[in-house]
């Protein structure tokens, strides 16, 4: 029995781990479930999996979850992470999970994790512990098993691939008034609102460059982005004599969620299996920078670090959320992000105190600008 804890179980990864788990009952047992808020969702959970505990960010009524333990607050997040489970899976959207991914890794726990901004938001200050990760990330997950097969020598390139996102054919000059409605219906991927409005911008990549970069101790010369509208290969390793290798797989979350749930072992997990010669064919394109410059912003700001990362992880997570209450357009999530990236002069974060005060002063900056 491997014991594990899901935060953001409700949410869209969370739900899917949720639904490996009820296939193999007898081989997991839910110690833990974590969630903003008390819900229906978060109620059936309980019943079926009957965690220990129950962690609940936002405890401001009466709730009765009988026979489970209530956590709640920084002093929940610090008791639960210093508990004995095999395998914590940190599926919560956003910067909401910085300090459960700080402190789980903190108390040398072994971290799955699907959320890629508390990896970039703590990149310069924990990446010494970025070894006992599991990315569950799809791209990250194929090019840590691609990764696991080759001699770090070896390597010249990672390619991380991207769908292009609902507006990749798109006339840019129409970009000004896409609705909320248009950005969030992606092609390929079902998955939680912000990331899916970060896949539309394209951000979403620019995250993932950054979160390769920590990841995977890469220098940021040797990762590059490639659209790829089918979505079946997931991640590429260039080898120096020039041979590739790709990971490929039905666009389905739930490979990367049960490769780190049954790490190092593989199961039958119950998906079709890729048809090739129904596929017919796999294409890939160059990003269009122009037309969506988070690509490269969001780079640049990867490379410069210190602050930066964190920076544009916190302006976007507060845009999108802007742009899908309807107070802003879908081009002023890039506008502002540039400018809040060229107002900033905070100092190099040197811990977790220093991380979330980049992070206030931030939402700051970003309260005065955009209101
Ligand atoms: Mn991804």
């Amino acid at each position: 029995m491997k014991e594990i804890a899901i935060l953001g179980s409700t949410g869209s990864v969370g739900q899917q781990t949720l639904d490996i788990v009820r296939r193999f009952k007898n081989q997991f047992s839910v110690k833990l479930l974590a969630a903003s808020k008390f819900s229906e969702t978060l109620q059936k959970q309980i019943k079926e999996f009957r965690p220990e505990y129950v962690y609940i960010e936002h405890l401001n009524e009466d709730i009765n979850v009988d026979n489970t333990k209530l956590l709640t607050g920084k002093e929940g997040i610090e008791f639960y992470s210093s508990l004995d489970i095999d395998l914590f899976i940190n599926a919560i959207s956003g910067i909401n999970g910085i300090y459960p991914t700080y402190c789980v890794l903190k108390n040398n726990k072994k971290l799955a994790t699907a959320n890629k901004e508390a990896i970039i938001c703590l990149g310069e200050i924990l990446k010494e512990k970025y070894s006992q990760i599991l990315p569950i990330d799809s791209e990250h997950s194929a090019i840590f098993q691609l990764l696991e097969k080759t001699k770090k020598e070896d390597i010249s390139k990672i390619i991380i691939t991207s769908s292009g996102g609902p507006f990749f054919k798109y006339p840019k000059e129409k970009l000004k008034e896409v609705t909320v409605e248009q950005a969030l219906n992606h092609p390929k991927w079902k998955m939680g609102k912000k990331i899916t409005i970060d896949s539309a911008t394209l951000m979403n990549k620019g995250l993932e460059i950054i979160e390769a970069h920590y990841l995977f101790n890469i220098n940021y010369d040797k990762i590059t982005a490639v659209i790829h509208p089918q979505s079946i290969i997931h991640g590429i390793v260039e080898l120096v004599d020039g041979t590739l290798f790709a990971n490929l797989s039905s666009t389905d979350m739930r490979y990367p969620i049960s490769y780190a749930l049954f790490y190092p072992e593989r199961r039958e997990i119950g998906i079709e299996k890729l048809d090739l010669v129904k596929l017919g064919k796999l294409e890939f394109y160059e990003p269009d920078y122009e037309k969506f410059p988070l690509l490269k912003i969001s780079v640049e700001a990867g490379k410069k670090g210190g602050a930066y990362p964190i920076v544009l992880t916190v302006a976007d997570e507060y845009l999108v959320n802007k742009f899908l209450n309807g107070e802003i357009s879908f081009l002023d999530i890039s506008y502002f992000i540039e400018k809040v990236l060229n107002s900033v002069k905070f100092k190099d974060p040197k811990n977790i105190d220093d991380v979330f005060a980049v992070i206030k002063n931030t939402e700051n900056l970003l309260e005065e600008l955009v209101g």
